[in-house]
């Protein structure tokens, strides 16, 4: 007889929730303490009537989690397992209000039992103190079981989250006998790795009624997988073939998981409830009314400072500024151990073999590719890591608000400067950390604008090209020279984005969102995380196309070779290079580049920029015949001299064709590092190929513009 039997209540918990004060309070002194046979924790339970029921309360002790770590977690499972000889009819989860993250993950657990559940949300005194204001009404219908908000230590509310208690054992009881069935446990999904191996064990575990008499199949399948001892042991005693294929499973699955994700499965389900429980709290159940109040109050606060209409731009330029220093500054110091460890393992290798092909093909293409990939690893790890702090800081957003107008004129958006900047808007800079700092960008229009013309910025790869030129034909007005040439970027920049967002990505730009966060301290470790994810995710997807195309740029200048008898007249590094692909190509070129200056040997330094803008200026070395020393100096641009009087002295220079070529060199084909990091963002070659062929055709159509008009004007 349903009416008779006692209701049996559970209550549940974390550790110092309040649960023994709200047994006290229902139970008075009608309690006992149990114990489990051969387990030294308490157990105490009391009678009580209650609505006209008899009730048996138990106090469980208290627990973060439904693990089998500890003897309080083992009897805490005891008493709430669905097909255990205490099996509750109810479980009354008494919770930490101030703490609910953390106190729910036991609560998602229980329902995931399939056992009926009244929140008690616990130390609501406290939680209203620290300003928190809980929408009880939200979570429950979020949930689908009753909240109710208590005061333990004052009594508030326990009658209250009781009555519900008793009421839900009765709805529960009354279904159960009318063959209704029980509760329906909770189904949370745990990614795409875990979900389909979690649906098979449960199809297998149904197979077996002993096991799913006791717990949800799909509970023991998820424990299962999280390796729990006991649920294993309970499996294996109940049929071992089903534990053999289970834990063929467990370890197919978990090899998977380490091997893609660095994880294991007890790791990625606790994630994954903590992300349903987030994502709950989110829904408008929480809200830290005065933190939240106080944070709005002193960003306000800050940002009359730092979006003031005359401060606001000089405290950003001195933020870009700086953040820029530190980038090409920090960075250096890692990059020039990387480069010293590709150099020496050059120098090493050729070494050891043999002078040849192998060699050539090992220093001059596999090693030299490599290690120009390597070498910016550690300028685009600085950048992100830089990049993180600003964004997670809020202040990232303050910056796109006071350049969104400006920006937005060109049809680019507010977030655009950074990457602008990055690519050597301030002279100096690297296109290939500038588009991928093009991810800020989260319109696909304006980020492609702003990636698509990025490039026409002053790299650092371009500056020894602008140093040599000015220094041979324009000598003492170097610095204006470099000032025309940041303007030129600049302007070039704008005007073609403008154009292409008129054009051929035309469209509405997206309105900015007006609403700036609140400030916040960045966790250390997040920004970490964040900036190593996206550095590896270069090395992995530009480093294999780099290296492949440094071998291909190799090969055009290294064959066909200098037949025996051209080598025994003339065997300098100027004549194989002018009898190779690249050579001949170069010297077919001339027809086209004639109305722009250049010679064959401009055309192969030019070609070969493309692979990397820093081999035109060694490449000029090479073609014009400098000595070995010579050109190991202008490899390290750091002496130039012997190439500046040499071109001085050639009669087909003048300050004309210099300037040409310059424009030149700031406006054609980006580097393929950058076109491999273009395709990584856009996700197709397309747009790395229209940079190519457009960039191309643009600089030529200037440098053409710059030799006739200068030729006409000297
Ligand atoms: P248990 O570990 O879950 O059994 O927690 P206890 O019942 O032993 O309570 C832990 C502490 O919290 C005790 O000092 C209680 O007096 C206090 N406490 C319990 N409920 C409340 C409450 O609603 N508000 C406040 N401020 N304190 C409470
Ligand atoms: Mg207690």
């Amino acid at each position: 007889m349903p009416h008779t039997t006692p209701i049996i209540l559970a209550l549940a918990g974390n550790p110092n929730s309040g649960k023994t004060t709200a047994f006290n309070f229902y139970t008075g002194s009608r309690q006992h303490v149990a114990n489990y046979p051969g387990i030294t924790v308490e157990r105490k339970e009391g009678f009580l009537r209650a609505h006209d029921r008899d009730v048996r309360l138990i106090d469980l002790p208290g627990t973060y989690a439904l693990t089998a770590y500890t003897e309080d977690e083992l009897v805490a499972r005891r008493g709430l397992t669905p097909g255990g000889p205490d099996a509750p009819d109810c479980v009354i989860n008494v919770l930490n209000a101030g703490a609910l993250e953390r106190n729910l993950y036991l609560s998602v657990q229980i329902l995931e039992l399939g056992l009926p559940l009244v929140l008690a949300l616990n130390m609501h005194d406290e939680a209203e103190k620290q300003g928190m204001i809980i929408n009880c009404g939200r979570l429950a219908e979020l949930l689908g079981i009753p909240v109710v908000p208590t005061v333990a230590r004052s009594g508030i509310g326990l009658d209250k989250a009781l009555a519900a208690a008793v009421q839900v054992s009765l709805d529960r009881r009354a279904a159960k006998s009318s063959g209704l069935g029980g509760a329906k446990p909770l189904d949370i999904s745990y990614g795409p790795d875990l979900d389909p191996v979690i649906q098979e064990f449960t199809a297998l575990i149904e197979g077996n009624e002993a096991l799913c008499a006791r717990y949800p199949a799909r509970w023991i399948a998820i424990k299962y997988l999280e390796n729990d001892s006991e649920i294993r042991d309970l499996v294996a005693a109940a049929d071992s073939a089903l534990d053999v294929r289970l834990a063929a499973g467990l370890e197919q699955v978990t090899r998977h998981l380490k091997s893609t994700t660095g994880s294991y499965p007890e790791a990625i389900i606790a994630d994954y409830r903590y992300g349903f429980i987030s994502s709950l709290l989110r829904q408008g159940v929480v809200t830290r009314q005065d933190e939240l109040r106080n944070r709005v109050a002193r960003s306000d606060q800050l940002d009359k400072v730092l979006t003031h209409r005359f401060f606001g731009p000089l405290i950003l330029l001195g933020v870009l500024y700086s953040m820029y220093k530190i980038t090409f500054g920090l960075g250096e110091i890692p990059m020039g151990w990387v480069e010293a460890f590709f150099g020496w393992l050059s120098e090493s290798v050729s070494g050891l073999l043999a002078e040849g092909l192998l060699k050539s093909l090992l220093v001059s293409g596999m090693i030299d590719g490599v290690g120009s990939v390597m070498g910016f690893v550690p300028l685009i790890l600085t950048m992100f890591l830089l990049i993180s702090v600003l964004e997670d800081s809020g202040y990232m957003a303050r910056v796109a608000y006071m350049m969104d107008r400006v920006l937005r004129a060109f049809g680019l958006h507010g977030y655009s400067v950074m990457p602008f900047i990055i690519s050597g808007g301030i002279a100096g800079g690297c296109a290939v950390p500038g588009v991928l700092a093009t991810r800020t960008l989260r319109s696909p229009r304006e980020k492609l604008a702003t990636l698509l013309t990025l490039p026409f910025m002053t790299c650092g790869a371009k500056l020894p090209v602008f140093l040599l030129l000015a220094a041979a034909f324009f000598p003492g007005n170097e610095t204006s020279v470099m000032l025309i040439i940041s303007l030129v970027a600049w302007g070039m920049a704008l005007m073609i984005a403008k154009l292409l967002r008129s054009t051929i990505i035309r469209g509405e730009s997206t309105p900015f969102v007006m609403e700036l966060p609140p400030y916040r301290l960045p966790t250390l470790f997040g920004v970490l995380i964040h900036t190593w994810e996206r550095t590896w995710q270069y090395i992995k997807k530009a480093g294999t196309v780099i290296l492949a195309i440094s071998i291909v740029i190799w090969a055009s200048m290294t064959f066909p070779e200098l037949p025996e008898e051209m080598a025994a007249k003339d065997d300098s590094s100027a004549a194989r290079l002018e009898y190779s692909f690249a050579g001949r190509l170069g010297k077919s070129l001339e027809l086209v580049t004639a109305p722009a200056g250049f010679d064959w040997r401009v055309n192969i330094a030019l070609l070969g920029g493309i692979g990397a803008k820093e081999v035109i200026v060694s490449t000029l070395g090479t073609a014009y015949s400098l000595s070995e020393e010579d050109i190991a100096a202008v490899e390290d641009s750091d002496d130039t001299t012997s190439l500046q009087s040499r071109l001085r002295g050639d009669p087909n220079w003048n300050p004309v064709n210099a300037a040409a070529l310059m424009a030149f060199v700031l406006l054609y084909a980006p580097c393929f590092v950058t076109l491999a990091v273009m395709r990584q963002e856009t996700g197709s070659w397309k747009w790395s190929a229209f940079s190519l062929i457009f960039n191309t055709l643009l600089a030529f159509a200037v440098a053409v513009a710059v030799y006739q008009v200068g030729m006409l004007v000297i």
